[in-house]
């Protein structure tokens, strides 16, 4: 890669838009489009708020985000030390959430899916999440 970054910060809602912003920062040295843009910001904070929100439960522990740039591609890794997902799958399948007494409509990978070019999950029951998305 010709250029990475990488940033941890606790799991609270308010440092939502502390990552969006920050990852839209260091895009905009590859000169995207508003509209690449506001794709990768979409999807950031789908993975963010899935840490946030299913990962540690309203717990505060730490989220990293990675970023890595390599020609004119783009890598974003979300990583979480959480409860893990037990069916990677299932779990991104549109209209699949374990949360749908709340405001979840189970449609944050189904998003991250369509802005990005593609979306890789990696997860361990008790030991977290990664997820890995290319532009
Ligand atoms: P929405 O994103 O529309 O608010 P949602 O978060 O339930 O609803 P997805 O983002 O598609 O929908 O996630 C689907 C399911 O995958 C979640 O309901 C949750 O069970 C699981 N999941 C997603 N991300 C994580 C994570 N980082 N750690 C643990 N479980 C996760
Ligand atoms: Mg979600």
């Amino acid at each position: 890669y010709e250029n990475r970054m990488k940033l941890e910060f606790d799991s609270r809602s308010a440092n939502e838009g502390f990552a969006r912003v920050a990852v839209a920062a260091f895009l905009s040295q590859m000169n995207p489009t508003l509209e690449e843009v506001a794709d990768v910001k979409t999807a950031l904070s789908e993975a963010v708020t899935n840490c946030v929100v299913h990962a540690y439960e309203g717990k505060v522990e730490k989220i990293t985000v990675e970023c890595m740039i390599r020609g004119q591609e783009l890598t974003v890794l979300v990583e979480d030390k959480g409860c893990g997902i037990a069916d990677v799958r299932q779990a991104m399948e549109p209209l699949f959430t374990t949360k749908p007494d709340s405001e979840r409509c189970g449609m944050g990978f189904a998003f991250m899916e369509a802005f990005m070019d593609s979306v890789e999950v990696e997860s361990k029951p008790g030991e977290g999440t990664k997820v890995e998305m290319r532009k």
